[in-house]
Order: structure tokens, then C-alpha cells, then sequence
């Protein structure tokens, strides 16, 4: 067979092998076919990674000349070869017989060309949808070769090819990647519509308790006559209420939080008179049997510059919640400076207490301990959302049976 008959054979080859499939190990065949026909040492395909600023090789096929490359960084940076790119994407071919005749604006690449110990080399652009966007090569290490016209057209066949096959498998990967951002799209739309329709089964059930309460024991009120009695269901009716008002005002702030809305008010305020308030509302109300401390005496003024309001919700929340789950011992309200650089505020009860494998998901919306226990499971997560937009960080320890500290921090100078 002729030398043309015989590149025309291998070109054949190569192509029918390419069209067959794109799986590695065919387009790892189509190479060698390559590198053996050709007496080549390093046989590759790379696109270009404007981003990273660098060709990253997909494909290559080495002779036993070329030892190592199996370790070589799969990333070619552009500074290595900055004449080699600026050649390829004005879609120029790279065609030297003698690695000595590189010209003088090419001294980068040509000291990565001589490290490589390469001694002729063919490079040719591949373009995706008219745009350069990689390159095939063709490297001798262990002679010098010339590169024919007609052996150069045939390879752009090859190059040609490696295109399509490329711009094919990057549509695969986009319209694979599109699949699945649709399908996690849509698993999150399902379990945004059931969490809201469990939101408004749990939401109507909680409300209705107490509202039944109020209306129930408000029509009881006005026909008791006996004083005491009429004390009794007065608390029944104040406890609920509360209770409703606290529902109300979560679901309210949680849709605020949720539409990024939740207004901040950011003025001076004194932690020590916000704590006595609170202390003066549970102590004077004398919620259940449980007594409620926070000593006054003991701690110092801190004039805090941030949003004194949400900062009396969170620490109410807490108590609340102390009461909810306290029925004997006490509830403590406290703070103290830690390193002169914030405060840490905690609400400690008695309680029930929580299992360690909750300590952080109750800080998760719709989270309860117990799924029966009153609330809507939304009041830890604004306070933990309040306190981080204030610029503190809020956690528990608790052991079930002994109790609960709640805490949260808040920095002492304005940030
Ligand atoms: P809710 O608004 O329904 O009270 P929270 O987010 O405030 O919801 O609380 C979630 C859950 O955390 C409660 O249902 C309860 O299981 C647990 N929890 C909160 N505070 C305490 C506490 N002081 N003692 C024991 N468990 C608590």
C-alpha cells in the first residue's frame, strides 16, 4: 500500500471508529490508531477554559517516550503558552517541523515546548459553533517529522470530527444538568406545597385551641358569680389569650422573615429596665406555680444600640417557653459580659429538658420535641433569625429532666 492509500486508510479507520461511539475507551483506540500511524509520542484534545484561563486536556494517548504524564496536572494554563493561544483562537494552525524554529515571540511556550523535550509538533484549533474553544495535537518527542499538506488536511477531518463530538457531549452534560435543576426545582416546589398545607392544618388546630378557650370560658365568666372561680377562669382566658397573640404574632413574623420584611428598629435601650419589665409582667401575673426570677441587683446597666423590641420578643419567647415546659422548680432570667466584647443573655428553666438529637433542629422551623405539645414550632427559629441579624449567635444546653439554659449574644458596641 502507498503512503496516501495508507493515510487514507488509518483516517478511515479513525473516523468510522469515532462515529461508532464517544465512550473513552473508543476515542482511547481512535488515538492509538493515530500515534502508531503517525509514529507520534502525545496524541490529545483539549477545550479551553476561558474562565480558569487555561486548556484542560479530555482526551490523550502517550508512547512509551513520554513517561509521567499519567501525574500531570489535566490543566494547561494559558501563561505557559501565551504566543501557542493567541495563534489557536485567531484559528490558526500551529505547524512546526523543528522545534528550533519557533519564533522569538514564542520563548514561553518554546521553554514548555523544550522542557517537554518535544521536537515537532501540530496543532490544530477546534471550533464550537464558530467560536475557537480547544485544540487537537500531534507531538513528536523522539524525531523531527514533516507534516504534509495532505496529512494536515486529513487530520483536520479528525479535529473536525473531535468538535462535534465534543459540542454533542457538552449538550448531553447541559441538557442532563437542566434535567435535574427542573426535577430538584419541582421536589422543592412539592415539598414547599406540602410543608404550607401542613403549615395551615398545624396553624388552624393551633389557633382554634385557644380561641375555644377564650370564647368558652368568656360566656363562663359572666354567668359565675363566686369570686374566686371567676379569678380562676379570668387566667384561663388570660393564658389563651397570650397563647393566641403569640401564634399570631409568629405567623405574622415568620411570613416577614420568610419575604425578607421583618422591619429592625435600631435604637438605645437598656438590657437591665427590659429585663425588669419582663420580670414585673411574669412575676405580678404569677403564670402558674412556677417562680420567676431575674435579679435586678445583681446585674449591671448595659445601654445596647440595636432593636430593643425583637430583643424583648426573643427573651419573652424564651420565657414562654420555659413556662410551657415547666411545671416545677423556677425559671431564671440572667446576663452577664463576656471578654468586654458582648453580652450573653439566658432564660434557664427546671423542665422536661431536651435530647441532645434535637439541640439543633428545634432551631428549625415547624420543629417540635413532642408533635403534640401546643405551638407552632416557629418561636425559636425568629428568635435565632432575630438575634443573628443582630449580629449575636444563640444556642442551648439542656439534659432532659434537669432542664433547659437558653442563650443568645449580642455584641456590645454597635456593628
Ligand atoms: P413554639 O413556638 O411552638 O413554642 P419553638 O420553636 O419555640 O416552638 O419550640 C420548639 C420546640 O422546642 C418545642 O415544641 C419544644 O419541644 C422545644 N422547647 C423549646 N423550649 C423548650 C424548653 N424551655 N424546654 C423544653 N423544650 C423546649
Amino acid at each position: 500500500m502507498n503512503k496516501i492509500a495508507g493515510i487514507k486508510q488509518v483516517i478511515s479507520e479513525v473516523v468510522s471508529l469515532l462515529f461508532k461511539s464517544d465512550e473513552k475507551r473508543t476515542i482511547d483506540q481512535a488515538l492509538q490508531l493515530l500515534l502508531d500511524f503517525f509514529e507520534l509520542d502525545w496524541v490529545y484534545v483539549t477545550i479551553l477554559e476561558p474562565g480558569q484561563r487555561s486548556a484542560h486536556f479530555l482526551y490523550e494517548m502517550t508512547s512509551d517516550h513520554v513517561t509521567g504524564r499519567k501525574d500531570v496536572d489535566p490543566f494547561l494554563p494559558y501563561d505557559t503558552i501565551p504566543w501557542m493561544i493567541n495563534k489557536l483562537l485567531s484559528g490558526e494552525d500551529i505547524i512546526l517541523d523543528n522545534i528550533e524554529n519557533l519564533p522569538a515571540e514564542a520563548s514561553v511556550d518554546g521553554m514548555l515546548f523544550k522542557e517537554q523535550g518535544l521536537q515537532s509538533l501540530l496543532i490544530i484549533p477546534l471550533t464550537f459553533k464558530g467560536t475557537v474553544g480547544g485544540f487537537m495535537g500531534f507531538d513528536s518527542i523522539r524525531t523531527q517529522r514533516h507534516w504534509s499538506h495532505l496529512e494536515v488536511e486529513d487530520l483536520h477531518i479528525i479535529a473536525n470530527i473531535f468538535s462535534v463530538i465534543i459540542e454533542r457531549q457538552c449538550n448531553q452534560l447541559l441538557a442532563r444538568e437542566e434535567k435535574r435543576r427542573s426535577e430538584l426545582a419541582l421536589q422543592k416546589a412539592r415539598e414547599a406545597d406540602i410543608l404550607k398545607s401542613a403549615f395551615i392544618a398545624s396553624m388552624s388546630h393551633e389557633i382554634r385551641t385557644p380561641l375555644n378557650a377564650i370564647v368558652g370560658f368568656s360566656s363562663i365568666i359572666a354567668e359565675t358569680e363566686e369570686i374566686e372561680e371567676r379569678r380562676h377562669y379570668q387566667k384561663v382566658v388570660e393564658k389563651n389569650n397570650d397563647m393566641l397573640l403569640q401564634i399570631i404574632s409568629d405567623i405574622l413574623d415568620f411570613s416577614q422573615i420568610e419575604s425578607g420584611e421583618l422591619p429592625y428598629e435600631y435604637m438605645d435601650f437598656n438590657l437591665r429596665e427590659i429585663c425588669h419589665e419582663i420580670n414585673y409582667k411574669y412575676t405580678s401575673r404569677s403564670q402558674s406555680g412556677v417562680p420567676f426570677f431575674f435579679h435586678r441587683e445583681r446585674h449591671p446597666d448595659i445601654v445596647l444600640y440595636t432593636d430593643g423590641n425583637r430583643i424583648k420578643q426573643v427573651i419573652t419567647n424564651l420565657v414562654m417557653n420555659a413556662y410551657k415546659f415547666t411545671t416545677e422548680g423556677s425559671i431564671v432570667l440572667s446576663y452577664r459580659i463576656v471578654d468586654n466584647d458582648y453580652v450573653r443573655i439566658s432564660v434557664s428553666d427546671t423542665g422536661i429538658g431536651i435530647p441532645p438529637e434535637h439541640h439543633d433542629d428545634i432551631f428549625e422551623r415547624f420543629v417540635k420535641v413532642d408533635s403534640f405539645s401546643q405551638g407552632t414550632g416557629l418561636g425559636l427559629p425568629i428568635c435565632k433569625t432575630i438575634v443573628e441579624t443582630l449580629h449575636g449567635q444563640m444556642g442551648l444546653n439542656s439534659l432532659p429532666g434537669k432542664g433547659s439554659t437558653f442563650w443568645f449574644t449580642l455584641p456590645l458596641k454597635p456593628r
